[in-house]
């Protein structure tokens, strides 16, 4: 069971679990903080641990935010950059006459700028192409997904994210997924579309909506995982 609670403004979720001790986290990418507290315990108990840690959870959330989302990228020839959770090897066109392109060929990831552009051109060069990527994956997974839950999304909005991989609005049938997952193995971006699809059945994240998960996808936790632990992996570096 899992519940939201704020204090001094921070956001806390708290996680109900059969255990004997309280205990905090801050996790990655964000700085996310967890609570997670014995099934009994009141929740203005909850409250009170973590006033008494807000000055640590402050400095947790501060490293995070001051911590690079990923190795710092140049956008030059022999970059490491990830499509769909596969790794390709970044290779710089030039062009005087023609546009700017973005292409994979083999393990090669070849990027048609002009030779002035700067790196934050290039940059957003990738960004809109990995948007076009995960919108139009989106669309078809919700086409898809649609049908099988038997909801119906009325658009999807692509967006860099710094908390979310994704999030749905109930009321006006929107759903929203992050660009990020452009990286991660499309199973991830298929987990979050379903995700927020089952929102528009239940808006809660409780045993009704696990169930759901459950029936359509049943291996959700293994993609929820994988997410997660691509996550972890960019801070080990
Ligand atoms: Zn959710």
């Amino acid at each position: 069971m899992a519940n939201n609670i704020l204090v001094s403004g921070i956001e806390i979720e708290v996680k109900k679990k059969n255990i004997k001790n309280m205990h905090l986290s801050v996790l990655p990418p964000d700085g996310k903080v967890r609570i997670s507290a014995p099934l009994r315990i009141k929740d203005e108990a909850i409250r009170l641990f973590a006033i008494t840690k807000i000055g640590w959870i402050r400095k947790q959330i501060t490293k995070f935010e001051n911590q690079p989302r990923q190795t710092e990228r140049e956008y030059i020839g022999g970059e490491s950059h990830y499509v769909w959770g596969r790794r390709y090897r970044l290779e710089i066109n030039y062009y005087n006459h023609g546009r700017n392109n973005v292409e994979i060929r083999g393990n090669r990831l070849i990027l048609t700028v002009r030779e002035v552009s700067s790196k934050e051109q290039r940059e957003m060069l990738m960004t809109e192409w990995y948007r076009k990527l995960v919108k139009e994956k989106a669309l078809e997974l919700i086409g898809k997904w649609g049908k099988i839950i038997g909801v119906k999304a009325q658009s999807v909005q692509v967006r860099n994210m710094l908390t979310r991989w994704g999030s749905c609005n109930v009321r006006k049938v929107r759903i929203c997924v992050n660009l990020q997952l452009a990286k991660k193995p499309v199973e991830c971006l298929e987990y979050v579309v379903v995700h927020e699809l089952v929102h528009l059945l239940e808006k809660g994240h409780n045993s009704i909506f696990v169930g759901y998960m459950d029936e359509y996808l049943p291996d959700w936790r293994i993609r929820k995982n994988i997410l997660n632990g691509f996550i972890r992996d960019r801070y080990v570096k």
